[in-house]
């Protein structure tokens, strides 16, 4: 973490303190650590990424956790992880089956994140580009990665992702990893419960955002 730096946004803004305010509590550290792919990964949350000091919203493991929340309690019955019901009850589930290790990385500082196989690393952008809803909809598209779905398109004219760059997915039906955190999203935005109106509706333009500028093939949809 040394040569990592970084500085802090507006944490109104990103969730931090409206989360941070709900978990630091051991029970839920407990259950993210255990559930989520953090635990054996101990060395990646230390030496400044946040393990001594877990509760604090400013480093990575604390904003880590908010995310870790929003895609665990946002269901109104989240206790429901039905494959059956909508993906805001089981993307938690999902989450959890695919992602076997979670590991904190300072990257380039822009880089949010990387699944191989089933460890994901995450990166500063996940941590400080990112707000509590985009963190989750970054464990879902990574989930799905592990999960075995690759891209298979090349970003359209014109998306902020890179116009030509590998990395897009086809279209909405390959129901690839932005799908999946588009979808979440949308959810979120929709239903999302134990929030506020601003989070859903940060949710809602970042939903939109990917559907535009995500698929080869524009899905159609506007949140
Ligand atoms: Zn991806």
């Amino acid at each position: 973490m040394a040569t990592c730096t970084y500085s802090v946004p507006d944490k109104n803004a990103s969730g931090d303190n409206l989360y941070g305010a709900v978990i630091c509590n051991q029970a839920y550290i407990d259950y993210f650590w255990n559930a989520y792919g953090f635990q054996g990964n101990k060395n990646y949350w230390d030496d400044g990424f946040g393990w001594e000091d877990p509760c604090n919203t400013s480093k990575p493991l604390a904003r880590a956790f908010n995310g870790c929340y929003l895609l665990t309690y946002s269901a109104q019955d989240y206790q429901n992880e039905s494959w059956n019901s909508p993906i805001l009850n089981w993307g938690r589930r999902y989450v959890r089956n695919n992602i076997d290790d979670l590991r904190s990385k300072c990257g380039d500082g822009s880089a949010i994140a990387r699944a191989s196989g089933d460890t994901v690393e995450v990166y500063l952008g996940f941590f400080y580009t990112k707000d509590v809803p985009g963190r989750a909809e970054t464990l879902i598209h990574e989930a799905r990665h592990a999960g075995g779905k690759s891209h298979n398109a090349k970003f359209p004219a014109g998306s902020v992702f890179g116009a030509g760059k590998d990395g897009a997915d086809s279209s909405w039906g390959h129901e690839g990893a932005w799908m999946y955190g588009a979808l979440y999203l949308w959810w979120f935005y929709a239903a999302g419960a134990r929030t506020t109106s601003a989070m859903r509706e940060r949710a809602r333009q970042r939903g939109n955002l990917v559907i535009d500028n995500a698929f080869a093939t524009h899905p159609g949809y506007s949140i």
